[in-house]
């Protein structure tokens, strides 16, 4: 059954405990620190409920309708149905929610592709996996995920007891209805706004640390759970004009506390494996399928920053000149390169042998660290073409409110081509994408959302077929034989 918007936003009022600092936030949908966010991820579901957009962002199965996000594609088209949805979700969203309720869903929906990987150790999850994705497809769920410890986890003299709680999230006990964990986990973003969270490792943990190796899911309104909110953008947005980005599209990232947390054996997929806590989500489709949505998001966000770019240099009077019109070039051909790498994955795409396709994953972790490398510049070719720009502007659009500041606005700031309050929506827009605290976030986000650097290229690394590089070197070289002197005589 696919939720609307106000069923969506019903059900955030569930009890969470979610703290900004030392204050308890007691309905997450009304607070002016998560409110526009809120409307935002409605205004989504809103969107995939409606019969109209039906083709692009839900499937039948059985008489029943889905999110597309909860296909397991079974051919191209299955993946560009996917794929579509994705599109249609970062475009409305500007690119701006990297865990929109399409991205986990993704890593779940791999997973449950192939839920045997789950007992290959000699455990019994598999039909766990399979529950879970029926559960969160039937009730139209959204989920994030905390698969990162805590960077207190490097340092070995905090793993263990800390004042009555342990600083990494790890399984304390366990007996015949499930595992008990305490600790904390980094860090789920848009958790405020989430019916689930789950809880895994993405980051390689050695094998002496299973207790650690915990893959589970857990309600946000767990007993014992609690959400950090790191500082909010939202009430600090002077007004949708000013701060059109933040008033509406922050996601949030929050640590999760976890003190005495009870989750039941249906929903533990891994305990005390350690290398097999990483290793389902690379050895499965869940991985790609779920960073083929930051590939697409971030093309939606490419897009979005170049319009803005283009709209700035026009409106500065300099799009014409030659060596601008270079750097527009560039910047459009890096978006139809992503383009391209993002089409590749459906065109090359992989039979996993077992009824299902996946996207092609070696092009996929390509397009990741393409974007992982390429946001800092992207950045600063906005801060460098929009020039002084940003700070002619008033201060804020209260300059609309006094009639003598207004006409002294309109007479100085219009120019012919563009009117004043058109000029300063356009500046205050890009000073919230690359300046403002928003904007920073963004950037750390892209940095860091996949892993540090050397985990996203190790994913490349790992995936590469050397045996095929090497051969050509090895043909060319005629490896084995002796070399032919006798023409030197
Ligand atoms: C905005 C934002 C949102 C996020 N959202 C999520 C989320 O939804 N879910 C989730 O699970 N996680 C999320 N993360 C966490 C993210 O995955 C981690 O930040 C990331 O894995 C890096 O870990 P760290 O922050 O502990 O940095 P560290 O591991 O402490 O690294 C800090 C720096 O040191 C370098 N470094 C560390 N170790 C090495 C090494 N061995 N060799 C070379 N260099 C090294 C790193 O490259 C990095 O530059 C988010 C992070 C950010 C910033």
């Amino acid at each position: 059954m696919l939720r609307t918007g106000s069923e969506f936003l019903a059900g955030l009022r569930d009890g969470r405990r979610v703290y900004i600092g030392g204050r308890r936030v007691e309905d997450v949908t009304v607070h002016p620190a998560f409110r526009g966010a809120a409307g935002t991820l409605a205004r989504l579901f809103d969107y995939k409920q409606d019969p109209a957009n039906a083709d692009v962002m839900s499937f039948e199965e059985n008489g029943e309708r889905f999110a597309s996000y909860y296909l397991k594609p079974r051919s191209r088209d299955d993946l560009r149905r996917r794929s579509a949805a994705h599109y249609a979700i970062a475009d409305q969203t500007y690119g701006l929610l990297g865990r929109s309720p399409d991205h986990v869903s993704s890593f779940v929906t791999g997973l449950a592709m192939n839920p045997e990987i789950l007992d290959r150790d000699g455990d019994a999850f598999a039909g766990n996996i399979s529950a879970y994705y029926d559960h969160l497809r039937k009730g139209d769920l959204y989920a994030t995920y905390a698969v990162h410890p805590a960077p207190q986890s490097k340092n070995e003299a905090l793993f263990g007891d800390t004042g009555g709680h342990q600083a990494v999230l790890q399984v304390v006990d366990e007996d015949r209805q499930g595992v008990t964990l305490n600790g904390m986990k980094m860090l789920a973003t848009a958790g405020i706004f989430c019916d689930e969270v789950w809880i895994g490792n993405l980051t390689p943990i050695s094998d002496d640390r299973g207790k650690e190796a915990i893959t589970c899911a857990v309600p946000m309104n767990a007993s014992g759970l609690t959400l950090w909110a790191r500082k909010p953008m939202e009430p600090y947005a002077v007004s949708e004009s000013d701060n059109p980005l933040a008033s509406r599209f922050d996601e949030s990232d929050v640590m999760l506390i976890f003190d005495n947390v009870q989750v039941p054996w249906e929903r533990v997929f891994v305990h005390d494996r350690a290398a097999l806590s990483r290793e389902i989500y690379i050895e499965t489709a869940s991985h790609t399928l779920g960073n083929h949505q930051s590939n697409v998001r971030f093309h939606a966000k490419l897009r979005f920053i170049a319009g803005i770019i283009h709209k700035i240099a026009r409106s500065a009077g300099v799009d014409g000149i030659p060596v601008v019109a270079e750097k527009l070039g560039r910047l459009a051909s890096w978006e139809a390169a992503l383009g391209g790498m993002i089409q590749g994955q459906i065109l090359d795409c992989e039979d996993l042998g077992n009824g299902f396709l996946n996207f092609n994953r070696r092009y996929m972790y390509a397009a990741l660290n393409w974007c992982q490398e390429h946001y800092p510049e992207i950045v600063a070719m906005m801060r460098e073409l929009s020039g002084g720009g940003v700070f002619q502007m008033p201060a804020d659009f209260s300059v609309l409110d006094n009639p003598e500041t207004r006409d002294i606005f309109n007479d100085y700031w219009t120019t012919p081509a563009e009117s004043a309050v058109d000029r300063v929506k356009l500046y205050r827009l890009a000073w919230d994408m690359y300046g403002s605290e928003f904007g920073a976030r963004q950037q750390q986000y892209e940095n860091f959302f996949a892993g540090p650097s050397f985990i996203v290229r190790n994913h490349s690394f790992r995936e590469a077929p050397w045996s095929s590089f090497d051969g050509m070197v090895e043909r060319l070289l005629g490896a084995g034989s002796a070399p032919d002197r006798s023409r030197e005589d």
